[in-house]
């Protein structure tokens, strides 16, 4: 994740298409909090409140996945801890 994007691969996010099988089923899972430092998030703060949601693509073809962080406010949040 969060690696540059040097070979010009397509991205389920931009394209909303699979650049696996090229698929255009893309499901959109979105980050979820629910509750006690579960769910798809990252934890940044000292509680679970502080926690940044990630997002999944899921291509319904052939299982392939990505994931993203979507607010920028969270990715600061993110470099701040970990940076
Ligand atoms: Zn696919």
């Amino acid at each position: 994740m969060c690696k540059p994007n040097t070979f010009g691969v397509m991205l389920v996010k931009n394209s909303r298409s699979c650049p696996k099988c090229a698929s255009f089923n893309i499901l959109k899972i979105p980050g979820k909090h629910t509750g006690y430092g579960a769910g798809n998030i990252i934890l940044v703060g000292l509680t679970a409140l502080n926690a940044v949601k990630v997002a999944r693509f899921l291509c319904e073809q052939c299982g392939y996945s990505e994931e993203w962080i979507e607010s920028e406010e969270d990715i600061r949040r993110l470099k701040a801890k970990y940076k």
